[in-house]
């Protein structure tokens, strides 16, 4: 046990204890879908209405498109989700570094067999220069994509993580 795992059963328990939305239905009731960051300061349910049971919310490191594809997928197939929220944010990690340099850490802190498996992989971890040109990017990657049915609405945000604001970029 850990004071993380300590915490988690605590506060479950008085979750738990008031709990009343065991009846919910799988498919997300209001139909869309929220594709944001992992970034520890967003708490997408508060800052933009989502109740419980209404929307799938898909997180990775950047709100990355091509990252979430496979869930996106999945959410509108066989859950019927029909609109997608682009979310990225201000002061996000992945405008900080470039691949070489996630490379780089994994060599130094991980070794040359992490590394070489990244290199295997050609993995790329889709940091973007840009905020606002990432968004646009990332939904004309989603409307170009052939796994998108063409009449779902994608709209791009950023959300400031200094205010709590979103603002529309596309
Ligand atoms: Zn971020």
């Amino acid at each position: 046990m850990t004071a993380i795992t300590d915490n988690l059963e605590t506060k479950n328990r008085d979750y738990a204890a008031t709990f009343d939305k065991g009846h919910l239905a799988l498919p997300p009731a209001k139909k869309y879908l929220v594709l944001t960051c992992m970034d520890a300061r967003i708490d997408p349910a508060a800052a933009i209405g989502i109740d419980l049971g209404d929307a799938h919310i898909i997180r990775n490191a950047g709100a990355s498109a091509k990252d979430a594809l496979r869930s996106i997928v999945i959410s509108q197939q066989l859950l019927g989700t029909r609109e997608i929220l682009l979310i990225k944010h201000t002061d996000c990690g992945m405008l900080t570094f470039e691949n070489k340099d996630a490379y780089a850490l994994v060599e130094k802190s991980l070794g040359t067999q992490a590394v070489e498996d990244l290199k295997s992989k050609n993995l790329d971890f889709l940091p973007f220069p840009l905020l606002e040109p990432a968004v646009q990017d990332d939904v004309e990657f989603l409307k170009g994509s052939p796994l998108i049915p063409e009449d779902v609405p994608i709209s791009g945000w950023v959300y400031e993580v200094e205010t709590g604001r979103v603002k529309k970029i596309v």
